[in-house]
């Protein structure tokens, strides 16, 4: 399926990739509806919460080093600034970089521009944009404002282009416009593919491209013991890095919810080959990703030879670990594909894993490979999982999920779940920082990082003492997925 960079705007994933927010069952079961396309998108009857495509693709853009982002929107979108700010910086502070502030506006439209149009305050807060910090380009983040009063960004922005001579990028991300959050990703990525990215001068045989968050570099380290280097991207690159990712030899991306948009938008434009493996979470995904960068590295036997003294080094402990984990169980929540990848650790380390909720389920991928089909190796890896939810991370479902499994742990990539896993007296364990759970040495860290929760067992007992759900004893006898049936009415 090809990706359309024709368009200002990125097709949606639900229509895109036939993405599904609700679903109750097996794996097998989502996974051979999924092969025939047979779920629908269908609306919740109601959201006891939300999150927005805007705020996901405003977490890449505007912590590119040497951009400016101009929020066109009512004040309350820029709610996620302060966020990211404190992000970008720690992540500054952490590279080696100058700790600088991220380099965001707000057009703050008002009720009067939603009857006027915001046009001229757009142009404004671009040119001021421009005058406050010289940046190499401007992004513009749409809003569910700017979007129902139909303002003519693409001609703001092509009249910007031409006063100011640097490129500025729309990125329609209004938050009406897709129910699924990571569709947002692919926005940021469908800019900057359409309006950043340069065809190669040169080819950069050694440079593996990966697509990551906020977090550690461990690939350099890894990859630079078998001769390659590693870059990063999209948070806290510059203008001129993205500008050349065209020049690497493949790319890869620790997640098929944040990635395969882009690697497939590469793979398409400039022949850079996407990694066709799983992620490099838990021992036997991290063998298959290295060997893929090998073959086409050509770096086979220095793959192969790695792979055994990384496996090596780490062996003891891993006994260790299992033998401290032995019997316990475990319920994942993550958004998509990453809790795939927590279940390929989790099986390395001998934790029995009762249930997973994925926020979404994208029923294809951009690039259609199976070898990047996540749930297909996931079920490969741990057999069927019985107790397969997708849920938009909403908390009364949840908790009738969680108290009927009743795992020893849970483990969560959002904080948010950790802090509802607290409230129900579950040790939780945040796999926040994604980077130091990759490869060999990632299942050891993650395995150290759940022993030391397990710790706390008593303290969190003692905290779910004292709270107090909202919910009735008549909604706790529920099946968490009722209302999408619509067995309990609107
Ligand atoms: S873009 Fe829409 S959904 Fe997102 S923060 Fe603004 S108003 Fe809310």
């Amino acid at each position: 399926m090809a990706i359309n960079l024709q368009t200002p705007e990125v097709e949606i994933r639900e229509n895109r990739l036939n993405s599904v927010l609700s679903y109750q069952g097996s794996a097998k079961d989502l996974c051979a509806k999924s092969a025939q396309r047979l779920l629908p998108c269908r609306d919740n009857s109601f959201n006891q919460c939300g999150d927005c495509s805007a705020q996901r693709a405003f977490l890449h853009i505007a912590q590119i080093r040497d951009t400016a982002v101009v929020n066109h929107g009512p004040i309350g979108c820029a709610g996620d600034f302060a966020i990211f700010n404190a992000q970008f910086r720690g992540g500054c502070r952490s590279k080696g970089y100058p700790v600088e502030n991220i380099r965001a506006l707000s057009t703050n439209l008002q009720e009067r521009d939603t009857v006027y149009g915001g046009g001229e305050k757009l142009a404004e807060t671009i040119r001021e944009a421009y005058r406050r910090f010289h940046p190499k380009a401007i992004f513009v983040n749409t809003s569910c404002a700017s979007g129902i009063i139909g303002d003519d960004i693409d001609g703001v922005v092509d009249a910007a282009e031409k006063e100011l001579g640097i490129p500025i990028v729309p990125i329609y991300c209004e938050g009406f416009k897709s129910q699924v959050w990571t569709t947002g990703f692919d926005a940021a990525f469908h800019g900057i593919l359409r309006k950043i990215v340069k065809p190669p001068k040169e080819k950069r045989a050694d440079l593996i491209t990966i697509f990551n968050f906020v977090n550690e570099d461990v690939f350099t380290p890894l990859l630079a013991k078998i001769g390659l280097k590693a870059k990063c991207l999209v948070v806290h690159s510059s203008i001129e890095e993205l500008e050349r990712i065209s020049e690497a030899a493949a790319t890869s991306h620790i997640c098929e919810t944040l990635g395969t948009y882009i690697a497939k938008g590469l793979e398409q434009e400039y022949g850079v080959p996407e990694i066709k493996s799983p992620p490099p979470f838990g021992f036997a995904w991290t063998d298959a990703w290295l060997r893929e960068i090998g073959k086409i590295t050509h770096k086979e036997k220095e793959v192969e030879a790695l792979i055994q003294s990384e496996r090596e080094h780490v062996e003891q402990e891993l006994a260790e670990l299992r033998k401290k984990l032995e019997g316990k169980t475990a319920y994942i929540v993550a958004g998509a594909s990453f809790g795939h990848s927590i279940l390929s650790m989790a099986r390395d380390l001998g934790i029995e894993v009762v249930g997973i909720t994925g926020f979404h389920h994208d029923q294809r991928f951009d690039n259609e490979d199976d070898r990047i089909n996540s749930l297909k190796n996931a079920i490969t890896c741990a057999g069927d999982i019985q107790n397969y939810h997708v849920c938009n991370k909403q908390p009364y479902q949840l908790i009738n999920i969680i108290r009927a499994l009743k795992p020893d742990l849970l483990l969560a990539r959002h904080d948010n779940m950790v802090i509802l896993g607290t409230k129900l007296g579950i040790p939780s364990v945040y796999v926040d920082d994604a980077n130091l759970a990759v490869g060999y040495a990632g299942v050891i860290n993650t395995g150290r990082k759940i022993i030391q929760v397990m710790q706390t067992k008593n303290f969190i007992k003692n905290i779910a003492k004292h709270v107090k759900f909202p919910y009735t004893d008549w909604w706790y006898q529920q099946d968490p997925f009722a209302f999408q049936r619509g067995e309990l009415g609107e």
